[in-house]
């Protein structure tokens, strides 16, 4: 495995597991096979409903809670200071735990200075080893880091080889802010898994265009999670470590970049709109 080393020196895999859209009853047996295959990261969030799931697959591994990384994110009904404080407590007694390793902010909607003062009290009380945020475009995440106390340590953002993120990554390089994929297979939108340019360059690995897809991503220095309910591709997931892109590879991938989101632009009016209806509910 890969680590990162985050602005407050806490180590992170670089490859982790998501379960966003992951069914809530199947959840503990993905998150236990995954555990099977080697992952140690989860990633989860208030909003996927199945914090509780991760939470019984990790008492059940019988592993020691300091081998795991623990990912969950606020959501936007939580926002403001005292629903996100009330909402830390619900996640930690959902993942059956006395710590969460990163606590993030999942939308850059409603009062989230309210609910970022809520994390940096965790933070000091131990309650949370890493706080960071999610789907901040530059400008919102360069007024919020500068007005709190414990600068973000990870944004999580789409990141994949159609949308490769090089503005904002830099900016928050600049910042030392770990940069973190979201749909690292672009939920395999754009024909993600027959892309010609990371077929070719797969089939000189012997491996497949998801391995490539996500070597690419580790070798750019990005966190990874992708997500998967089957075993196998778990494992393929998961054996990224036995080759290297080179180069001309990397180059080759690097101008596969549309520099656009796949999904949404947080930045666009009717995405804050969809968002303040959601916030509402
Ligand atoms: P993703 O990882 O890009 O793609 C997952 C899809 O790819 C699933 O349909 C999966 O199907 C399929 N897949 C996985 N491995 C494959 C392989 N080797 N070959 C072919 N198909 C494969 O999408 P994602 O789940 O949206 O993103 C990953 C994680 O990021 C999430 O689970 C979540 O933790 C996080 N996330 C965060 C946000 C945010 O707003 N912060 C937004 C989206 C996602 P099967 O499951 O059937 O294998």
């Amino acid at each position: 495995m890969f680590y990162k080393t985050l602005n407050n020196q806490v180590k992170m895999p670089q490859l982790g597991f998501g379960v966003y859209q992951t069914p809530v009853d199947e959840t503990k047996q993905a998150v236990l096979e995954a555990i099977e295959v080697g992952y140690r990261s989860f990633d989860t969030a208030q909003a996927y409903g199945n914090e509780a799931g991760v939470g019984q697959a990790i008492q059940a591994s019988g592993l020691p809670r300091e081998e795991f990384f623990i990912t969950t994110k606020i959501w936007i009904t939580n926002a403001g200071y005292e629903k996100a404080k009330a909402s830390i407590a619900a996640s930690l007694r959902k993942l059956q735990t006395d710590y969460i390793d990163l606590l993030l902010i999942h939308q850059p909607f409603g009062d989230y200075y309210g609910s970022y003062r809520a994390m940096e009290k965790a933070y000091k009380a131990g309650k949370v080893r890493a706080i960071g945020v999610s789907n901040f475009s530059p400008d919102r995440f360069i007024d919020l880091q500068h007005f709190v106390d414990i600068k973000p340590a990870v944004n999580q953002i789409e990141t994949h080889v159609f949308q490769q993120q090089k503005l904002a990554k830099s900016y928050l390089d600049k910042y030392h802010c770990q940069i973190e994929s979201w749909g690292p297979f672009a939920e395999g939108r754009n024909d993600f898994f027959n892309t010609p340019v990371l077929k070719a360059i797969g089939d000189k690995y012997g491996k497949s265009v998801a391995q490539v897809a996500l070597r690419f991503l580790l070798q750019s220095d990005v966190v990874l999670i992708p997500k998967s309910v089957r075993k196998e591709r778990m494992q393929e997931n998961f054996d990224i470590f036995d080759f290297a892109l080179t180069e001309e590879d990397m180059q080759a991938i690097a101008a596969l970049d549309q520099e656009k989101s796949l999904f949404f632009d947080h930045q666009d009016p009717e995405t804050a709109e969809f968002f303040m209806n959601l916030a509402d509910k």
